[in-house]
């Protein structure tokens, strides 16, 4: 037997509105001896992400539900420490989905081989992963920005809407941010250089978020790349222009609904303005995964992409990095070093 033991994080219950630490327990698992053709990878990096929560409901999505009792999937990044597998050999780095834990075994049939020399390991789960793909596919498919237009961005400040925002200034858009606190708005428009931010905890109504998005931007809403929903939206909605084009990524404020959310009252704006809004999936876009690479490696080399990251140390503390994504208590793309 391998002498390895390793600590998860599994689901304890399902949450009923927001997570809470009662959902989730710490165990410790010996890790088995290998079969042919597995790898055990050390995990130096996990990712929570906010689709995480839908997994936590047990109802059919595009990915299966977790299942109480077992450990929690993610993405993560490792080392391979042990191989019986010659394509990944002892030393190898690599991108899988087996986080939430400290070590994992994996038969190499969902395995992503990365080179640590383009970037430091953890923005494969960030930048240059998911949610890279995610603001950079979503962005330029749906939005299709053009040099002069206003893209407005929520949860601004976050994984997907910093990149989002910096994409959207490199294709020579005015783009105004909107995020939790001051702190975070000082961030967009000081580092990340957008042309404005917005305090949404600072507006008391939508009908306070709509004027203070309208001021900042004076010639409309040509793209609002959604993250949030609710009075997000309906702002968008009232303040876009003909032929807007409204990516639909996320919309956070709802994850934890314990009621349905009321709908949105104005969605019939899409009509008469010709609003094109589109949901999508990351991995719709792994075709562009070969011009993402290149792009967002070489935008963060040359200093055009900045990175804010979160990070939380230790795999005990994954429960919480992953609730803080739904209080704003992350600033950047929440991240976990094992
Ligand atoms: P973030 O790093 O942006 O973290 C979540 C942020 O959402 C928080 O920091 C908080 O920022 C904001 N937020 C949380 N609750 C609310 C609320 N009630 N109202 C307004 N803002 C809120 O997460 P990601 O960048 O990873 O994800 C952003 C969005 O993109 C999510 O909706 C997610 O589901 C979606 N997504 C979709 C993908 C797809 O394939 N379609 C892939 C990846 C992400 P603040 O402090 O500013 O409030």
């Amino acid at each position: 037997m391998n002498a390895i033991v390793s600590k998860e994080i599994r689901l304890a219950s399902r949450p009923v509105g927001m997570p809470t630490a009662d959902n989730f327990e710490l165990a410790e698992v010996t890790m088995p001896d290998l079969a042919d053709r597995q790898v055990l990878i050390r995990n130096d990096w996990l990712t929570v992400d906010p689709y995480m929560r839908g997994r936590m409901y047990d109802m059919k999505s595009y990915v299966p539900p977790f299942q109480i009792g077992e450990p929690l999937q993610g993405g993560a990044v490792g080392e391979v420490v042990e191989s019986r597998n010659d394509a990944f050999p002892v030393g190898t780095f690599v991108n899988h989905m087996d986080g939430w834990r400290e070590y994992a075994i994996n038969d190499a049939t969902m395995l992503q081989k990365i080179d640590p020399s383009l970037a430091p390991l953890q923005t494969f789960l960030g930048a240059l992963g998911m949610p890279g793909l995610t603001a950079y596919g979503g962005l330029l498919t749906i939005g299709q920005p053009k040099e002069g237009e206003t893209v407005f961005v929520s949860a601004a400040s976050g994984a997907v809407g910093q990149l989002v925002c910096q994409i959207a200034k490199i294709k020579g858009c005015r783009v105004v941010g909107s995020a939790g606190g001051k702190e975070k708005c000082d961030w967009l428009t000081e580092v990340a250089g957008i042309d404005a931010a917005v305090d949404y905890k600072a507006c008391a109504t939508q009908g306070e978020l709509q004027a203070a998005v309208a001021e900042a931007c004076p010639k409309g809403i040509d793209i609002y790349f959604e993250n949030v929903g609710g009075d997000h939206l309906t702002t968008a909605l009232n303040l876009a222009n003909p032929w807007a084009r409204i990516p639909m990524c996320g919309t956070i404020s709802t994850y934890n609904a314990m009621e349905k959310p009321e709908g949105i009252s104005n969605l019939s704006m899409v009509i008469g303005k010709r609003i094109r809004m589109e949901g999508f999936i990351s991995f719709d876009y792994i075709g562009m995964a070969d011009d993402f690479t290149r792009d967002m490696a070489g935008w963060i080399k040359s200093g055009e992409v900045k990175l804010k990251e979160d990070v939380v140390e230790g795999v005990e503390n994954t429960p919480q990095a992953f609730m803080n994504l739904f209080t704003g208590g992350n600033f950047g793309k929440m991240l976990v070093k094992v």
